[in-house]
C-alpha cells in the first residue's frame, strides 16, 4: 500500500530579518524534510532546516523564474516522498505571494496544506519609520496593492485603490516610482501628498526616501539600490525622514561578539 502523503506548509518567513519569524515557522523549519523557497529568503532563515534538502524556487523581477506551474507539481511530488514539505516564502504567504495557485493545486491532488501567516513587508517598513499605518485622526484604512499583473490577466485598478485610501503601501512598485506619481497626480491626488520609498525593511542597508508625489514625479534618477522596496503614500507619511542603515559588515559583527563572549 502507498504511504500517506506528506503536509505541504506554506510558511511566512517574514520580511528579511531572521528573528521576524514566528515560533511555529522555525519548529516547521527545524522538522522540515525538504524546504522550497524564494528569493528574498535570508540565509540564516533558511539554516532553521537544518536537515532538509533546500531547493531555490525564487522569483525576483526581471530574473531568473521557476514557473508556478512547476512549481505547484515539484511540491506535489515532494508531499509524495516526505512527511513535512515546506514552502518557505518571504513576508506573508498570502500578501503578493502566489499562495492560492498553490493552495488550489495542493487540493486538486487530494494533499493536506497548512499555511504559516509571517509578518508581511508593509508591517516591517511601518516598524522601521516608527509611523503607524492607522495613525489616529488621519488615517482609517489601509490598501496594499500593487500595479504589476500577470500575461493575459486584467489590468489592476490600483490607481483607483490608492486614490481612495488614506494610506497605501505599493509592492512591487519602486523601480516605477515617476511614471505611478505621474498617474495619481493625473487622478486627482496632489504634488504634496508625502511618499516614503523604504528598501531593504528590516535588513542591514535598510533605506528610507522621503519624498512627495511631485517630487518623485520629476525624478530621474533611480531611488534604489536593488533591494526590495516598498513606495508608501499617505499623509501619515508627512514625519518621514530620509536616513539609511549602513551595510553590516558580518566578519565585524561576528568578531564583536567573540569579544563580548570571551570578555
Ligand atoms: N509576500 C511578501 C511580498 C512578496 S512581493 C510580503 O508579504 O511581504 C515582493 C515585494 O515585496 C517586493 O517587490 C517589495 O515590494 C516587497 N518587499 C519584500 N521584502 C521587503 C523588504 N524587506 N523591504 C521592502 N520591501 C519588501
Amino acid at each position: 500500500m502507498n504511504k500517506a502523503p506528506g503536509v505541504v506548509h506554506l510558511v511566512g518567513a517574514g520580511p528579511g530579518a531572521p528573528d521576524l519569524i514566528t515560533l511555529r515557522a522555525a519548529r516547521l523549519l527545524a522538522q522540515a524534510d525538504i524546504v522550497f523557497y524564494d528569493a528574498l529568503v535570508h540565509p540564516d532563515t533558511l539554516a532553521l532546516a537544518e536537515r532538509a534538502e533546500k531547493i531555490a524556487v525564487g522569483k525576483r523581477c526581471g530574473k531568473h523564474s521557476t514557473l508556478q506551474r512547476f512549481i505547484n507539481k515539484r511540491l506535489i511530488d515532494a508531499a509524495r516522498k516526505h512527511a513535512v514539505v515546506v514552502r518557505l516564502k518571504g513576508g506573508d504567504p498570502m500578501l503578493f505571494g502566489r499562495a492560492q495557485e498553490e493552495i488550489d493545486a495542493l487540493r486538486a491532488a487530494g494533499i493536506r496544506c497548512e499555511v504559516v501567516p509571517g509578518v508581511t513587508a508593509a508591517l516591517a517598513a511601518s516598524a522601521e519609520l516608527q509611523i503607524s499605518l492607522t495613525r489616529r485622526g488621519m488615517s482609517r484604512n489601509v490598501t496594499f496593492v500593487t500595479p504589476r499583473v500577470g500575461a493575459g490577466e486584467e489590468a489592476s485598478d490600483w490607481i483607483k485603490s490608492i486614490c481612495n485610501a488614506d494610506t497605501a503601501v505599493m509592492y512591487m512598485a519602486a523601480g516605477q516610482s515617476s511614471a505611478i506619481a505621474a498617474k495619481l497626480i493625473d487622478s486627482g491626488l496632489t504634488a504634496d501628498v508625502p511618499v516614503v520609498i523604504v528598501e531593504n525593511a528590516s535588513l542591514p542597508g535598510m533605506r528610507q526616501t522621503a519624498t512627495t508625489l511631485g517630487e518623485l514625479q520629476d525624478t530621474t534618477e533611480c531611488l534604489t539600490h536593488g533591494g526590495p522596496a516598498l513606495l508608501m503614500i499617505g499623509r501619515v507619511f508627512a514625519q518621514a525622514k530620509s536616513a539609511e542603515h549602513p551595510l553590516v559588515d558580518q566578519a565585524v559583527v561576528q568578531e564583536a561578539v567573540a569579544a563580548a563572549l570571551s570578555a
